[in-house]
């Protein structure tokens, strides 16, 4: 009865459709080209109508970014025209996307004489449609770097897989990352050069520490003796090994993150890189320290950052026969005797989905720093005024539904906050000098610094609260471009930047400040020192010992940049094999998870550049595991 119900109110949507968007002769035939103000600036948008109806919608010249917008330029035209209706939903997470494309449809409906008014609540069919089941072996529950990897470890190793993915787009927080993954990496560090005093002082105070297990004195003493193999030699390039970037980390995170899980991230980092490359990542071969990253030795690659992950992920997994699932939400476990055996989901008009797995479940839902509700629960401080860098849709789902069967949880009250949010959206991009903590120096709005650029992330956070306002500006110069083409790191047009007034560009330090609203004798006092310490190699300010070179290439910029809400380290505990573990420390049968839905990696505060190697480290543990059950 109730199908019945939902048939007809469909056919009557449909015919509604037909009498709004299509009448005989309402329209000057013809094409229109709109100019509208995207994300990432202008967005040309032709438009054509017959007599009768909208044609064709198509998005020419444009700078959304790659993987956040360019979804709803691929998905929204098709839909506006298929429903002959301005009223279709706004991709979750490209809202200023979608809504730069409805804009210009509207003015080209205008403008060719059609009712503006009646396309904005003509019907779209919306309704549920049949129920569909289906079974593979592995089920990967979303669709960021941790399931993508996840997907293409198990495919590669026999298993079919199904991954759903509860947006209209696959990338989550990753691809909206600027791609910093943290790797050892002798053959690219060989040519960066060799650590200032007193960054290597704190190095030797790593391998000197009290030692918190056996284990810790263990890497201590590996550490000693990679430093010793480095003595002895000609030491002209820069330090590193895996036993310094897991001491880091773990001293990084207060010695709260589980130490076996930070070994196995730490020394599976480059091969990690290779199996990546292997997938369609090209790496730069630049090394580099992004904000909170503490060492240089960041890899980035050569595309849209994140983006690149997520479309290297998508087309392997797709070559290697995984079927995708978008606007798909994952809603619950299934469980039969003791054993997670499927996932139950609803696409996003409603039907249900069951998926069967013949073998597991992979949870790669990412954090939840977008749930306002559950971050103030866990830790009280983040008051909701906070943005966040996140993806709308890391609203914690993957923790809910583990919990549901058992899953013991670690960690949720340590949440990561970043000094370097764009003061309107909240987003990471949108300024310049990301390409490393070496290339740019942060003031307030009195114009002075206030940190080490270089330190931790939560310490540089609370300084940074301290400030007026919580406001800072990065100041760097065109040697920190990071980017030939007019784009910076995310792929945002720097013209439009600056004419957007987003960022601040000048040819002297004083001009910018003027342009900011800073004091520009105070401003350039404080350029000045900064230099002068780039040439120590020293901060006698506030202790920073990571250099690149002299910030003296005008023209100058100055990014607007404050605190919003970054990661959320807590999660579903898992082994080294990522199994769910239960309270008891017993692995739940069936169920995996990866990625920043699980914690107990990062302790308290994640380096920068390692969430990136924890979710690809584990996704692909987790898809090989899954499919050898
Ligand atoms: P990670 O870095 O761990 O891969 P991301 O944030 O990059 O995390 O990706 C997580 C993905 O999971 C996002 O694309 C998000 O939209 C998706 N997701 C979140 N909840 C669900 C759910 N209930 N069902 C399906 N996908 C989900």
């Amino acid at each position: 009865m109730q199908k019945k119900l939902q048939a007809l109110l469909l056919v009557i949507a449909m015919l509604l459709t037909v009498c709004v968007g299509y009448a005989e002769g309402a329209y000057k035939a013809g094409t229109y080209d709109v100019k509208v103000d995207g994300f990432g600036g202008e967005m040309t948008v032709s438009v054509t109508f017959t007599a009768d109806k909208l044609e064709s919608v198509v998005v020419g010249d444009n700078s959304e970014t790659p993987g956040i917008g360019t979804p709803a330029i691929e998905q929204l035209p098709g839909a506006i025209v298929d429903n002959q209706s301005l009223a279709v939903d706004s991709l979750t997470g490209a809202t200023v996307t979608s809504d730069a494309i409805k804009k210009a449809v509207e003015e080209a409906i205008a403008e060719a004489g059609g009712d503006v008014e009646a396309w904005k609540t003509a019907a779209v069919d919306k309704g549920p449609k049949e129920a569909v089941e289906e079974t593979a072996d592995i089920i990967v529950i979303g669709g960021g770097g941790a399931g993508l990897s996840a997907a293409v470890s198990a495919a590669e190793n026999g298993a079919t897989v199904i991954l759903i993915e509860k947006t209209a787009a696959l990338g989550g927080n990753t691809v909206r990352a600027g791609g910093p993954f943290n790797a050892a990496d002798p053959a690219r560090q060989a040519n960066f050069p060799a650590a200032s005093e007193a960054a290597m002082a704190t190095v030797y105070a790593l391998a000197e520490e009290e030692a918190k297990s056996p284990e810790h004195q263990a890497v201590m003493d590996q550490l000693k003796a990679d430093l010793e193999a480095y003595e002895a030699g000609e030491k002209n390039y820069l330090f590193d090994s895996i036993a310094l970037h897991t001491l880091q980390t773990y001293a990084g995170g207060d010695y709260l993150g589980y130490f076996d899980l930070i070994q196995k991230m730490t020394g599976e980092a480059l091969e990690t890189t290779e199996w990546m490359a292997g997938n369609g990542v090209v790496w730069k071969d630049d090394i580099s320290t992004v904000p909170g990253g503490l060492w240089p030795r960041t890899h980035v690659p050569q595309g849209s950052a994140g983006g690149d992950y997520i479309k290297a992920g998508q087309e392997k997994s797709e070559s290697l026969g995984v079927k995708i699932i978008l606007n798909c939400k994952g809603e619950e476990l299934i469980v039969e005797n003791d054993r997670v055996v499927g996932v139950k989901a609803e696409m996003t008009d409603g039907t249900p989905v069951t998926l069967n797995a013949n073998k597991a479940v992979v949870i790669a839902t990412g954090g939840f720093a977008a749930n306002k509700e559950m971050r103030k629960q866990y830790d009280p401080s983040l008051n909701e005024n906070l943005g966040t860098t996140n993806t709308p849709a890391a609203t914690g789902d993957g923790i809910f539904m583990a919990q549901k069967v058992g899953a013991n949880l670690v960690g949720m009250e340590y949440i990561q906050c970043l000094p370097l949010g764009d003061p309107e959206t909240g987003a990471l991009s949108g300024w310049m000098g990301a390409i490393g903590v070496e290339y740019y120096y942060q003031v307030n709005k009195e114009g002075l610094r206030f940190m080490a650029e270089d330190g931790r992330r939560d310490t540089m956070t609370q300084a940074l609260l301290k400030q007026t306002d919580s406001m800072s500006y990065v100041i760097t110069d065109t040697n920190s471009e990071g980017a030939d083409n007019g784009l910076n790191l995310w792929g945002d047009d720097i013209e439009d930047l600056v004419a957007k007034g987003r960022i601040f560009r000048a040819d002297t330090i004083e001009e910018l400040a003027e342009k900011v609203g800073l004091d520009p004798a105070v401003l350039k006092a404080t350029h000045d020192q900064f230099n002068a310490y780039v040439a120590a190699g020293e901060d006698a300010d506030f202790g920073r010992s990571l250099f690149g070179a002299p910030i003296d290439n005008a023209p100058f910029y100055a990014s607007p940049r404050m605190p919003t809400v970054h990661h959320t380290m807590g999660g579903i505990e898992i082994d080294l094999k990522g199994h769910v573990l239960d309270a008891d420390g017993n692995t739940i049968p069936g169920l995996y998870a990866a990625g920043e839905v699980t914690g107990g990696i990062h302790g308290a505060n994640r380096l920068g550049g390692n969430a990136l190697l924890d979710i690809h480290v584990f996704g692909r543990e987790a898809g090989k595991n899954a499919a050898a059950e």
